[in-house]
């Protein structure tokens, strides 16, 4: 019993220095194996950390497929956006289309290699049917425009595909409900690169409870797609300090996009 604690406790020492070592060298990427998401390398690094005693649970080929489900069509929901935005505007599933004006499903192009997902449609959105058109939306629109992008390249839509009542965070029971809408659409656009706009988003993609403190700045992977968490415009609206992580995230979004996107 002791000689095994022994062992495990060397093993963990050995794997604390081999992290270390390579962090130091810029390693980065990391399996976590859940729920099919992980954090996978930036542009430049492809190299996965195999920890003694443990080479054989980590895919030590660069070429080696994510353990992750393939992005591919539920077959329970329609299989065109248009189908399944008509389907998402009678939807009763939750407590929230009693208060609802209308559903708001997406904006921008079906064919867009971009796909920015947010929370929930606010005020603004929920009179218009159409998301991010409020103070947050045009702050977004400038964030696009600074990497050279308009909303009409980009595909927008939400987790939650109607308003919380006075804007209040999404419930999970609420999220649980909507996901697989979000998710369809994901497998419908197939795009090359999603950014999470804030932590209800990047929470619900990547079924984690992480901090967005502790995920930006890096890059995880939903089903195949690269994925990157940055704050949503609304945070950067009330916390302009902010802004700088912020753009460094768009710009990280840009490089991803030049390079190909895909994990
Ligand atoms: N905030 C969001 O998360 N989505 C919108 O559509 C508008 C504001």
């Amino acid at each position: 019993m002791d000689e095994g604690r022994g062992e495990l406790a060397g093993i963990a020492r050995e794997a604390r220095v081999l992290l270390e070592r390579e962090r130091a060298r810029g390693r980065t990427r990391l399996v976590l194996g859940d729920a099919g998401t992980s954090e996978v390398a930036g542009p430049s690094t492809t190299e996965v950390l195999a920890l003694p005693g443990f080479e054989s649970a980590v895919p030590t080929s660069p070429a080696a497929p994510p353990i992750a489900q393939p992005l591919a069509p539920r077959t329970d929901l329609p299989q065109d956006l248009p189908s399944l935005a008509t389907l998402v505007s009678t939807c009763r599933k939750c407590g929230l289309c009693e208060t609802r004006t209308q559903t708001v499903f997406a904006d921008g192009a079906p064919t867009a290699r971009l796909l920015l997902v947010g929370e929930a449609p606010g005020r603004d959105e929920d009179a218009q049917g159409i998301p991010f058109v409020g103070r947050a939306g045009q702050l977004l629109n400038k964030m696009l425009a600074a990497i050279d992008l308009k909303r009409e390249d980009v595909y927008i839509c939400n987790v939650l595909k109607c308003r919380p009542p006075e804007n209040r965070t999404p419930l999970p029971e609420e999220v649980e409900r909507c996901l697989p809408y979000l998710e369809q659409q994901i497998a419908l656009i197939r795009p090359s690169l999603i950014c999470a706009l804030g932590l209800s988003a990047a929470q619900a993609l990547l079924r984690t409870k992480s901090s967005m403190t502790s995920m930006r700045g890096r890059v995880f992977e939903f089903r195949g797609v690269r994925l990157i968490p940055t704050y949503h415009p609304a945070a950067l609206l009330r916390n302009p300090a902010l802004k700088r992580d912020a753009w460094a995230d768009l710009q990280q979004v840009r490089e991803l996009l030049r390079s190909g996107g895909n994990a």
